[in-house]
């Protein structure tokens, strides 16, 4: 296994003293992807031209001419767009599709020189939480490969898990940057929405869509943020307010806090026993620090993930009518006329996940239903958002766990999507309400799985979130 960095500024201080180079480090994860092929992590690896971008950025580092992220190899999910490369969604209906632009957020990461290694695998149109959608197949879990990566982002997760890059960039619809981390014992970050330009991402709903990093430190996460962030005239959603120095401004939080946690994390049924003892162990630490931490009931969690599902699977709907099989990637081979190219291309090209998910998406749009279905939700999300608001006036941070259990046995069916959908049930409450959150690692299981927990604060209050967990993170 080639050497693991915590931090990109272990990195810089290896290149500043010569003791390595960016090309040396690119050819590491070069061969740690393929030696670990087989976990699936990447859709497409970028090798020879990272090792150019590695070779330039080298001579650029003699000069002294380099931007922030120089050293920061990443690997990116496979719904970002980047200009002249494919991008799939791990989708069949987008197989041969090439970028002819690149997101807002890979123009910012290349400008400061970050190198990006690959496209990584994920649920197909991010819709899933173990990459098992994927029309590639799943990602396997580094920490045992019969396990699940978590998802959608699941195989940036791995490629950080299993060292094949530095770091990654996930998108988090409801959860899919933070899960995913939590299975592989990484750090997943979601910003506030409207933080990060959704622009050149392939959009699953438009009103939860955030990228995020995926990172084995706070510092790199919130370099990578810092230089992600910020208004975009592509994407109209993103605010206006100035980027803090999330990076330089890091510091480890010194101040006690008030923090609140879902009385139901520990007490339902729901819940495996080591995630609810490594959140009360958790709880335990923090008082004994002095923190007030305190249970809270929340009277909508049972109405978290059916709103959730509701408005995703109805802005997905939309979102995805573009894939017509006239515009983009597949078309099939059968089709004869305009109808049957739509209809052919779509039964074929879209997996069956993704079209359950235009099915019902649909379906509470659909005249007769919109207002029982996606109205009753759009207002539930707005009861969600105040009574959130209401908790973060006395509260600093929400305290869970990332996800009811550990990464899961790949092909664990569930015969009910229902059930499912039901594991989001942490993840989706900072989806619907737009704050930031984060999955900090927190040790291994006793079967050696990554165990994780999640804390969210108000909305822009990324700075303050990022220097607890770097608190949290060495408690
Ligand atoms: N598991 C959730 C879903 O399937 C979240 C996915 C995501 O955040 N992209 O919708």
């Amino acid at each position: 296994m080639s050497k693991f960095y915590s931090s990109l500024s272990e990195i810089k201080s290896g290149l500043q003293s010569s003791e390595i180079t960016v090309e040396g480090l690119v050819k590491n994860y070069l061969s740690q992807i393929e030696q670990n092929a087989h976990l699936n992590a990447f859709n497409e690896v970028f090798a020879q031209e990272a090792l150019q971008h590695a070779q330039d950025l080298d001579n650029r580092l003699k000069q002294g001419k380099t931007g922030k992220l120089a050293g920061m190899v990443i690997a990116i999910k496979d719904n970002i767009c980047y200009k002249d490369h494919k991008v799939s969604a791990s989708s069949k209906i987008l197989a041969g599709f090439q970028s002819i632009y690149s997101a807002t957020i890979v123009e910012r990461l290349l400008a400061e020189d970050a190198i990006i290694i690959g496209r990584c695998n994920c649920d197909e149109f991010a819709m899933g939480a173990s990459n098992e959608s994927s029309y590639y197949g799943p990602v396997k879990n580094y920490a045992d490969e019969t396990k699940v990566s978590g998802g959608s982002s699941g195989g940036s997760a791995v490629a950080v898990q299993a060292n094949m890059c530095h770091a990654a960039i996930g998108t988090d619809t409801g959860g899919s940057v933070r899960q995913p981390a939590a299975f592989c014992g990484v750090i997943g970050l979601k910003p506030t929405y409207g933080r990060v330009s959704r622009h050149g991402l392939i959009a699953y709903a438009s009103s939860f869509d955030q990228a995020g990093p995926i990172t084995r430190s706070v510092e790199d996460a919130a370099l990578l943020l810092e230089v992600m962030a910020g208004a975009d005239d592509y994407d109209s959603t993103t605010a206006q307010k100035p980027v803090p120095a999330y990076a330089a401004d890091l510091k480890k939080s010194t101040e006690k806090k008030k923090i609140a946690y879902l009385q139901e994390s520990i007490s339902s049924p729901g819940v495996d026993a080591e995630v609810k003892s490594n959140l009360i162990q958790a709880i335990d630490k923090l008082r004994a620090e002095g923190h007030t931490v305190k249970p809270i009931a929340f009277e909508y969690l049972d109405y978290l993930v059916p709103a959730y599902y509701i408005l995703v699977t109805a802005e997905a709907s939309s979102n995805l009518a573009r894939f017509d099989g006239v515009h983009y990637g597949y078309r099939s081979p059968a089709a004869t006329d305009l109808v049957t190219t739509y209809k052919k291309s779509r039964s074929e090209g879209f997996g069956k996940e993704v079209k359950r998910r235009i099915m019902l998406g649909t379906f509470v749009l659909s005249a007769g239903y919109y207002d029982a279905y996606y109205a009753k939700a759009q207002k539930v999300r707005r009861l969600i958002q105040e009574k959130t608001d209401m908790i973060f006036e006395e509260y600093d941070f929400i305290l869970m766990p990332t996800a009811p259990e550990p990464a899961y046995s790949i092909g664990k069916q569930e015969t009910d999507p229902v059930v499912s959908y039901l594991a989001d049930i942490f993840t989706v409450q900072a989806s619907l309400t737009g704050s930031p959150a984060i999955s900090i690692p927190t040790g291994n299981n006793n079967n050696g799985l990554p165990l994780a927990l999640q804390l969210l604060a108000k909305r822009f209050n990324e700075q303050e979130l990022l220097n607890f967990s770097k608190y949290f993170m060495e408690l």
